[in-house]
Order: C-alpha cells, then sequence, then structure tokens
C-alpha cells in the first residue's frame, strides 16, 4: 500500500458508519473498560532509524488518551499506524477487536484531525464538513441533517458558508473536528488540534474539546508535547521517548508517581537527588541523603530495597511547605536564596546544604511575614510526598 509521507493532505478520510449515532450523547461518559484499539509491540525503521522500538498498549472505549513526548519520540508515527497512513515492520493491531492493519485507513473506523486542520480552501464550512458523506452517496436529506447537527454541536453553524481563509485558526480547528466527527468514528484521532493556537485559545479549546468528548463517549488519542494539555484533558497518559512507552498511567500516577528521572522532569518541575537508604521499617525508609536524614513513605515498587542501596528521589516543589508543616514531617532548614512571585504563586530557591531546592507556594495571603533573599526559613516536607525513581 502506498502511504503518504507527511501529515499535510488534502482529503477527508472517511470511515464505517456505526450502527448507534456517537453523536448524541452518551449514555455514560466513563470509559467502559473494553479495549477498541490494541497495540503489541509496533516497531517501525526509517533506514537505519527506528522510530518505534515495540510499542505495546491497550486503548479503552470512550477514553480520552493522549500520547506525550518531546519531539521525535515516535507519537505522530504511532497515530499514522493508528489511522492506516503507515504500516509498521512488524507488530499487530486491532481496532474494535479485530486486526486492522491489513485494512485501508478509509475501511478502518477512525478519523484524524491534523493540525494543519486540512480543509477544502475552495469548498465552504458546511460543504468542507459534508465532503464525506456525499463521497459515501448518503442521501441529501441525511447530510443536510448530520451536518448541521455536528456544526452545531462545535458551535460553528453561524460560520456553515464561509470558506477557509475567512476563519480564525480556532475556527478552522472547529471545522476540522466537525469535519472528522460527522462520520462518527469509533475513535478519533487528534495530532497535535491544538498546536497552531495561542496558548488562550487552547486552554479554551482543551476544556471544550474534553466536554464535548465526555458528551460523546467517542474514544479520543490526542498527540501532544504539552504535558500540561495531556494532564489537563486526558483520562490516561502514554509518555513516550525515542519510540518507546516509558509510563502510561493517569494523569494523578504521572504526575505523583513518576517511575523515571525523564518522567518526573518531563511532566511538570520536580528536585531530584539521591541517597543510601539506612533503615526500612513496615511504612518507612529511612534514608541519608545531601538535605539531611529523611523519612519517606515506603512506596509501591518493584525496586529491590536492601541496606545502604542506593536511591533516586524526587519531590515537587509545591509538596514542600514554608509555612510549618504537619507533625511527622521532615523538617529541613535552609536559607532563601531567591524569591519571586508569578502572581498566584511564590517561587523560592532555598540552599538546604549544598542542595538548592525549588519551592512553590499560592499565593493565599496568609504570610504575615515576606520572605526575603538570604531569610532562613524551615521546609517541611510530608514522607508521603517524596517519589521514588528506578533510574
Ligand atoms: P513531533 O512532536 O515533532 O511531531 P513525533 O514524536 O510525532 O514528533 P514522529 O513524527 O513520529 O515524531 O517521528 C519520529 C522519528 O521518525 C523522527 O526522528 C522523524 O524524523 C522520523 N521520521 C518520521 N517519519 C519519517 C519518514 N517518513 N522518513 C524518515 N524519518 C521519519
Amino acid at each position: 500500500m502506498t502511504v503518504p509521507s507527511s501529515t499535510t493532505f488534502w482529503f477527508i478520510l472517511p470511515c464505517r458508519f456505526t450502527k448507534t449515532n456517537p453523536l448524541q450523547p452518551a449514555e455514560t461518559n466513563a470509559a467502559d473498560g473494553s479495549l477498541v484499539v490494541e497495540c503489541q509491540q509496533l516497531t517501525r525503521r526509517f533506514g537505519q532509524f527506528e522510530a518505534l522500538a515495540g510499542v505495546s498498549l491497550n486503548i479503552r472505549r470512550g477514553e480520552f488518551f493522549s500520547l506525550l513526548g518531546p519531539s521525535g519520540c515516535g507519537k505522530t508515527t504511532l497515530l499514522r499506524i493508528i489511522a492506516g497512513l503507515d504500516l509498521p515492520d512488524t507488530g499487530e493491531l486491532r481496532i474494535g477487536g479485530l486486526p486492522a492493519l491489513h485494512l485501508p485507513a478509509w475501511k478502518r473506523p477512525v478519523n484524524t484531525v491534523f493540525q494543519n486542520y486540512a480543509l477544502f480552501p475552495h469548498l465552504s464550512v458546511s460543504e468542507n464538513i459534508a465532503f464525506g458523506l456525499r463521497m459515501k452517496r448518503l442521501p441529501s436529506a441525511d447530510i443536510v441533517r448530520r451536518t448541521t447537527s455536528v456544526m452545531e454541536l462545535t458551535q460553528i453553524l453561524p460560520l456553515a458558508g464561509r470558506h477557509p481563509h475567512e476563519l480564525s485558526g480556532g475556527q478552522k480547528q472547529r471545522v476540522a473536528l466537525a469535519r472528522a466527527l460527522v462520520n462518527e468514528p469509533a475513535v478519533l484521532l487528534l495530532d497535535e488540534p491544538m498546536g497552531a493556537l495561542d496558548a488562550k485559545l487552547r486552554k479554551e479549546l482543551q476544556l471544550e474539546l474534553r466536554q464535548l468528548q465526555r458528551r460523546l463517549g467517542i474514544t479520543f488519542v490526542h498527540v501532544t508535547h504539552d504535558q500540561d494539555e495531556a494532564l489537563a484533558m486526558s483520562d490516561r497518559v502514554a509518555v513516550m521517548n525515542a519510540g518507546r512507552i516509558v509510563q502510561l498511567g493517569t494523569p494523578d500516577e504521572l504526575y505523583d508517581r513518576p517511575k523515571t528521572s525523564f518522567v518526573a522532569e518531563f511532566i511538570g518541575v520536580c528536585n531530584l537527588f539521591e541517597g543510601n537508604l539506612i533503615r526500612r521499617t513496615k511504612q518507612l525508609l529511612e534514608t541519608e541523603t545531601p538535605l539531611g536524614r529523611l523519612r519517606i513513605e515506603l512506596p509501591a515498587t518493584t525496586i529491590e530495597l536492601s541496606e545502604r542501596s542506593r536511591l533516586r528521589l524526587g519531590v515537587r516543589p509545591e509538596r514542600i511547605a514554608m509555612d510549618g508543616g504537619q507533625p511527622g514531617d521532615n523538617r529541613l532548614l535552609g536559607i532563601v536564596q531567591s524569591i519571586s512571585s508569578s502572581g498566584p504563586e511564590t517561587i523560592a530557591q532555598v540552599r538546604v546544604g549544598d542542595t538548592l531546592l525549588r519551592v512553590t507556594e499560592l499565593n493565599m495571603g496568609r504570610r504575615s511575614v515576606a520572605l526575603h533573599a538570604g531569610d532562613s526559613v524551615e521546609l517541611t516536607i510530608s514522607p508521603g510526598n517524596f517519589f521514588l525513581l528506578e533510574d
């Protein structure tokens, strides 16, 4: 099969119709647990370069799933294989429980929204949306009904007669989304759909897209390199690096329990340091670290924890308190090196021994005495706020 090599297309990917109408609100918004996309050991090489190095993952019906990772990690390659726009060298793909690799893109129950929208410039908004249905020779009345319904859903009905050059970036994004949704796909694939929009519009559309997905109950598979976007929108996220999935979990799992320093640093900001295990009790690890002795809640981990084990530890800046803490917290004495305010939060660099910790605190107007560079400060960290890394 000849497949296009870039994501710049001037065509629409039609798909099979499902018996139910996904454009009607779903009865339940939660993923039902059954699998809609199953990837097993997918590999893809471009010459000597391995873009996918054995990717296995399952996507549940009705979930908002994101593929997150730095540029070049293989996200789009994986999405294109699911879409039927590229083939893996080895591995298996099932969609809706059936083998899918032998199916051309147009026979798969998926639709794709590309970053550049790929709208037909010579067609109006409603003609762009109706195009796929016309190709399938649906009755005119059905085409009008479905096109109108999806334009209402995506709030672009007033733009029906305009052409793409008369639309803003956000409006084009909605038209591209409507054009994909009108085909009633079981799975909607979104390749950086908000990449071309400004930060404020992105935030607004993130919320809308998430609400739309919940209402329709369609499985969304979303590619992004923006960790905030992935965490804000997704039920689950697969973090990718160098052609592999390095961790897959809910946004909370990834943020609170990253398994590697790559994930810890890619998702949010964190303080990383090393330590030695001194003693292990039923609930706690006692460790010697450059910050002093720390008590750490025993995490669920596959890491072997024997005495004197070298540990790699992390703590998020907002999980370190500068205002007293709770009984049982670890207490560290530090000197404020710098302090600044971003508006909603105060960001401090605090030196503890030779280690510089980043600490953030929400500006709740509670602090009676302002902190300045050079001040001594007592930091408190709950034993449950550390995470243990596997690398
Ligand atoms: P981005 O966020 O920048 O879009 P990505 O994670 O989606 O990145 P891919 O587009 O999947 O990355 O590309 C993965 C790697 O495979 C990159 O190094 C890319 O240069 C390479 N690659 C992708 N398509 C081809 C191709 N047709 N020929 C050669 N190399 C390719």
